[in-house]
């Protein structure tokens, strides 16, 4: 009986803050003391943000969350619960099984790759974040976020994105302002922009075509980043579109200011 509660809670105000989803994958609005100036979760510092005179950490939950109680550590602890989720399951046939299963020499590469997206994901600009989106591409969702997946029948990590399909070469816009924090042709990613948008909130576009920015680039809403394609690991043209908040990838629709199905 929790959810309709917090719903009129978060519900009718606060437009710029995501929406409390307080599932793995998901986000969780925690209202704090109005003089809270810090805030950590799981050892990585938290975003807090000021909206309508209240002040709320915004929590990012990546999929591995254990549903139950989750503690938020401010001036004093504030616990707060996760509720479980059930994410579908989704079997890809992947041509290239060199990106399924790669070669030990692909190895150094795909480390390399990790690290420096590791490294844009943990980063925290104290400034203020932008955290209302806009969607980056117009397509079709082809794979929604959270997916348990089964590649080639062999188990992965969940879709820790939100994939859109379009044509090869269609614009991908920055769904807010930010700025370029990495980019490069991942082994499994592709061609990849992360985007940095303040306070460890980070998004990420991958399989891109080309890319039109470079790393340290400020970047407008609607900027186009580059354009979609099939670089990397993937069964067809999109834009694999990852969010991450305090290092945890969430679900992206819930900063988008119309959720798209
Ligand atoms: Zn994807």
């Amino acid at each position: 009986m929790l959810l309709p509660l917090f719903l009129l809670v978060f519900s009718g105000q606060a437009t710029a803050l995501p929406r409390h989803d307080p599932v793995p994958g998901g986000v969780a609005v925690i209202k704090v003391n109005s003089e809270t100036t810090s805030a950590t979760y799981n050892g990585k510092p938290v975003m807090l943000v000021s909206e309508a005179g209240e002040r709320y950490a915004i929590v990012g939950l990546s999929l591995s969350t254990k549903p139950g109680n989750q503690t938020l550590q401010t001036d004093k602890p504030v616990t707060f619960k996760v509720k479980d989720k059930t994410y579908k399951e989704q079997r890809l046939t992947i041509k290239n099984k060199r990106k399924v299963n790669p070669y030990a020499n692909d190895m150094p590469k795909i480390q390399a790759d990790r690290q420096e997206m590791d490294t844009a994901f943990l980063n925290f600009e104290s400034k203020q974040p932008a955290l209302e989106f806009s969607m980056p591409v117009e397509g079709i969702i082809s794979s929604p976020f959270g997916l348990k997946r089964f590649l080639n029948d062999q188990a992965r990590s969940p879709h820790s994105g939100l994939d859109i399909a379009a044509s090869e070469g269609t614009p991908i816009q920055a769904p807010a302002n930010g700025i370029v924090t990495a980019t490069g042709d991942y082994f499994f990613n592709g061609n990849t922009v992360l985007l940095d948008h303040g306070q460890g909130l980070i998004s990420m576009y991958c399989h891109m075509s080309r890319i039109d920015v470079s790393v340290g680039d400020e970047i407008q809403a609607g900027a186009v980043l580059g354009a979609v394609g099939m670089t990397g690991r993937v069964t067809g043209p999109h834009l694999h579109w990852s969010v991450s908040l305090n290092n945890a990838r969430v679900d992206p629709n819930l900063f988008v200011k119309q959720v798209a199905d």
